[in-house]
């Protein structure tokens, strides 16, 4: 056996449980071994029966004497058994567990482990854990800091830690220490590390198997991050673009609106990158409504001047057709084509068209679509595609400049874990006038009069989303019959009003005709699931209704409160939830208050950890079980740590087992 076993061949498992454990996603012995515990539960402390406190948490090691079942007047069973230990004995009961006195016999020796409590006057243990131990036998169970594993259908976590324990010796000398010495200094070794994650012999020896395992999940990310970083530094234009600065300001001069201070300094960045030699690679972060769109328009218009096509992808059609009209209206006057390119539109083989710009959704990845002049490659909402979709992109030109877009915040530590191979910029500031939404979560009982004002509302003339739950990540029928069902619901209450519906399951063509008709007051009030629509731009709506706003992270409620409040007039955000949960109103209540997305985002990942805020698709198979993204100082040492062992060899050569060890966690999410 060794770290790469399939755990289907490892004695006592057979392929039930093999099965069973693939819902774990866990599929090798090695898997296995980064499968750590959630939580310990202290049952170190072994002691005398006659010396055991009430109230207690221990382990006591004696000899059973008795072991019965008896009944409730419920029909409940009761295990009761009785065990000594030479200094005196105790009462141990357990409920519903009627089997027990199959597996545990009179004579048997026995630990068990739990909070002592007073029953009739009695010492006794209720629903101790328990197991058999034999001669000088320390036990898995019991008489230790237990490791307590997240469970699924059929394996306990006793199971599991007995599986642990058992694979847990037979392979360690297999783990390779990958880590350079001179980074590890004084971290613990990788096998004491995974040994004592699992079965710490004290809290000390945790906290250093912790610290050890927490500083790899880091090590590792950013080390890809960087690598990613250096391979693409390494790369050189074919031509590099001249800056055309007489032409560019007067592009800018003639937009309808003057440029926030924000914007022009995002620009200039870019503009630094484009004089380099090598492809730029930068994400912009900016809130919803901060003019992400145009900043991008100016780069599209300086590719054109430099002969460049642009390829400019969104991540929804109707987000696609979008910036295609806006496009068009920034470009047509300098007669620049724009074209549109997604699943339900293609260009044809007689269409000889070429366009200079085109927007698009995946569609744009198709290998049918042979573009040979791309310089550039704009990604609005970049966290809705994974690497390995960007990296497809990336082979559409030779070496073209890379732009992200994203409304979504980063808090710094995100930014510096996952999105180490990007140079950042951010748009801080909206354009002038923009007012802040009144933000309101509203009690259920207060439903009726939110609904008069929203009635009221939309008779002086404005407009109305209403986003139903989220129910999953990505549209489901779920989610559609849940918008359908609510949206009839509201045709009954709202029956004066012209009410629309808008989900992932309709077709493209249905989707623009509804969008369009909301964008021209046809519709009043349009019922909407989450996940259709992030960037869409009508001045006229004003109120912002979300129901089953608890399923939301307080930065994704932020982006759809960012839907309404992009006219002149006063905006409102209402929040309904489903369940009234306290807890859960005290978190969105921020929203009432704050108005800045990164501090919301950073309160999310406070409050809700960054696995929900984040999901895994950005960084492959690596995932933070122990690190903090909150620890800023472990972020940072380990940022410098990859650093270093990158300025000393690139390529990793230098340090063998930590290029192995980085192949195999990022062999499905190969950059380039
Ligand atoms: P986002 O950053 O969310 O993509 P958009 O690019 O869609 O934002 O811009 C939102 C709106 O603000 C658009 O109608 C755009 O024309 C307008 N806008 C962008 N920049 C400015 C500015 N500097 N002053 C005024 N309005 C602006
Ligand atoms: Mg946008």
């Amino acid at each position: 056996m060794d770290l790469h076993t399939s755990l289907s061949k490892v004695n006592g498992i057979g392929p039930v449980f093999a099965k069973r454990l693939a819902k774990l996603e866990l599929f090798t012995v090695n898997d296995l071994l980064s499968y750590y515990p959630f939580r310990y539960e202290d049952f170190s402390k072994i002691s005398k029966i006659s010396e055991a406190k009430t109230d207690e948490k221990v382990t006591i090691r004696g000899e059973v004497w008795q072991i019965k079942n008896a009944y409730t007047k419920f029909r409940k069973t009761l295990t009761q058994a009785i065990i000594n230990d030479g200094s005196t004995s105790i009462n141990l009961t357990w409920f519903n567990q009627p089997y027990l006195t199959q597996s545990i016999k009179s004579g048997d020796t026995l630990q068990v482990a739990g909070k002592i409590s007073l029953s009739k006057g009695k010492p006794s243990l209720i629903a101790p854990d328990w197991e058999k131990v034999w001669g000088t036998n320390p036990g898995i169970h019991t008489g230790r800091l237990v490791p307590i594993y997240s469970e699924t259908f059929g394996v306990s976590s006793k199971w599991i830690r007995s599986l642990v324990y058992k694979v847990l010796p037979l392979v360690l000398e297999d783990l390779a220490d990958f880590m350079p010495d001179f980074i590890r200094q004084d971290l613990i070794p990788l096998t004491d590390a995974t040994q004592n994650i699992h079965f710490p012999q004290n809290l000390h020896s945790l906290t250093k198997a912790r610290d050890r395992l927490a500083f790899d999940e880091l090590f590792l990310l950013q080390l890809t991050a960087l690598q990613t970083r250096y391979l693409w530094n390494k790369k050189t234009l074919i031509k590099s673009w001249s800056l055309k600065k007489t032409e560019l300001s007067k592009f800018i001069k003639q937009l309808s609106f003057e440029l926030t201070n924000a914007q022009n300094k995002v620009i200039a960045e870019i503009l630094a990158d484009l004089q380099r030699p090598h492809p730029m690679n930068r994400l912009v972060q900016g809130e919803v409504g901060s003019g992400k769109t145009v900043v991008a328009a100016v780069i599209i218009y300086l590719a054109h001047l430099n002969n460049f096509q642009t390829l400019f992808m969104a991540p929804t059609e109707i987000l696609a057709w979008q910036h295609y009209n806006t496009l068009q209206k920034l470009l047509a006057p300098f007669n620049i084509e724009v074209g549109i390119y997604t699943g339900s539109k293609k260009f044809t083989k007689d269409q000889k068209i070429n366009p200079q710009v085109i927007v698009g959704t995946h569609a744009l990845l198709s290998d049918k679509l042979k573009l040979d002049k791309v310089g550039l490659v704009v990604i609005d909402e970049q966290h809705r595609f994974g690497v390995q979709q960007r990296a497809l992109l990336r082979q559409k030109g030779t070496a073209p400049h890379f732009l992200t877009m994203t409304a979504t915040p980063i808090p710094r530590s995100i930014a510096l874990t996952f999105y180490g191979d990007l140079d950042l910029s951010i748009i801080d500031e909206m354009p002038k006038n923009r007012q802040l939404i009144k933000t309101y979560v509203v009690p259920e009982k207060k439903r009726p009069d939110a609904y008069k004002f929203i009635e009221k509302q939309i008779q002086a003339g404005d407009q109305v989303y209403i986003i139903t739950p989220l129910i999953e990540e990505s549209e489901t029928l779920a989610s559609t019959k849940a918008a359908k069902v609510e949206y009839e619901r509201l045709q009954k209450i709202f029956s004066k009003l012209k009410l629309g519906l808008l989900h992932g399951k309709m077709k493209p063509k249905e989707k623009e005709t509804v969008l369009e008709q909301f964008r021209v007051g046809e519709i009043q009030l349009l019922v909407s699931t989450s996940v259709v629509e992030v960037g869409v731009d009508v001045p006229n709506a004003t109120i912002m209704v979300i129901e089953g706003a608890e399923r939301f992270g307080l930065a994704q409620l932020h982006q759809l409160r960012g839907r309404v409040g992009r006219g002149v007039k006063q905006s409102y955000c209402l929040l309904f939830t489903s369940n009234g949960d306290a807890k859960e109103n005290r978190r969105l209540k921020y929203l009432e208050t704050t108005f800045n997305g990164l501090k919301l985002a950073e309160l999310d990942l406070d409050i809700r950890g960054a696995g929900t805020v984040y999901g895994t698709a950005q960084h492959g198979k690596i995932d933070l079980q122990l690190a903090k993204l909150t620890d800023l100082t472990l972020v940072e040492k380990t940022k410098n740590a990859a650093q270093t062992v990158l300025n000393n060899d690139p390529a990793l050569d230098k340090y063998p087992p930590l290029k192995a060890k980085l192949s195999s966690l990022v062999s499905n999410v190969t950059p380039d």
